[in-house]
């Protein structure tokens, strides 16, 4: 989501709304974007253990290089003309399973940014990580260890805590994945890049003291992806806002008129906690993925971005 203007005078008028032009040219609340300080989880998903009953079937692999060396074989991306980099973030919550069953089933690739705190909760969500762990075709990413607490005006406001915290997740997926090699990274609630070629702050942020953190962890040795467009949701149900085709379309419509940080390549932000079966999260990804694929598109994880 690009925001192109904020409409200061409008904000009297509109409840102290601020507003957001999106891309596809819709007009969408401020407080409905993950910017706002406050802009949390769905709180029935860090409680709810609804799904904590269902069994979860482990896919027992044997560890191997699969994964480097079929990136190398496989270079897809270099003769398609358009290629989807699906980042789903948040997880382990409630969805995260519906996430990874569809993304085993229809076997494409893609990034699961994953928070540290969440692993923690308890054994069904560590289970989760390590099953995204173990998917050659699932990357698992670094999310921060504690998405800010959900207040990120403090938590980017001391670049050493932001540095510590995101060490601590990468540590964790050092420890359980064996290849985790490359720290890729996205961080909470903002929209940045800190990649070799390409250096963008979140347009809605302008604070010196949140671009030293960002720079912090670049020298660190992490590379911060943000995205090109968000399948948005409602904060208060967590009900996905469009439809699967509305989001192809628009996704076609940036690729066509440049309007990715990479020609061809776009990246997808979307949230587990969407995927539940209710309001047909579930399907709704089955059926994103499946359109996804008739029209042509390839499907990449981060680390070949
Ligand atoms: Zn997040």
């Amino acid at each position: 989501m690009k925001i192109l203007f904020l409409v200061p005078l409008l904000i009297s008028f509109l409840n102290a709304e601020w507003l957001i032009v999106n891309n596809d040219g819709t007009l969408s609340s401020y407080n409905n974007t993950p910017y706002e300080n406050n802009y949390a989880i769905p709180k029935e998903d860090i409680n709810d253990e609804a799904e904590l009953s269902t069994t979860i079937i482990v896919k027992k692999h044997k560890r191997t290089n699969k994964r480097k060396k079929r990136k190398i074989i496989i270079t897809d991306s270099k003769v398609r003309d358009k290629t989807v980099y699906l980042t789903f973030d948040d997880g382990p919550l409630n969805g995260t399973q519906n996430v990874i069953s569809i993304l085993e089933e229809s076997g494409i690739d893609a990034t699961m940014f994953m928070i540290g705190k969440h692993v923690e909760q308890n054994s069904y969500r560590k289970r989760l990580f390590k099953r995204a762990i173990n998917d050659d075709n699932i990357l698992v990413a670094n999310h921060t260890y504690s998405h800010a607490s959900g207040h990120y005006r403090r938590f980017y406001s001391d670049d050493s805590r932001v540095v510590s915290d995101l060490r601590k997740m990468d540590r964790k997926l050092s420890y359980y994945d064996p290849l985790h090699t490359q720290k890729i990274c996205r961080l909470a609630g903002r929209n940045v890049f800190r990649l070799p070629h390409i250096y963008k702050n979140d347009p809605a942020v302008k604070r010196a003291v949140e671009y030293r953190c960002y720079n912090a962890l670049k020298n660190n040795g992490f590379k911060i992806f943000g995205w090109d467009y968000q399948w948005d949701y409602s904060p208060k149900n967590a009900k996905l806002k469009k439809t699967p085709r509305q989001i192809v379309n628009i996704m076609e419509r940036l690729i066509k008129r440049g309007r990715t940080k990479k020609p061809n390549k776009l990246i997808l932000l979307t949230h587990d906690f969407t995927f539940k079966k209710r309001f047909r999260g579930d399907q709704k990804l089955r059926e994103l993925i499946s359109l996804l694929k008739e029209r042509g598109w390839g499907f990449e994880t981060l680390e070949n971005y």
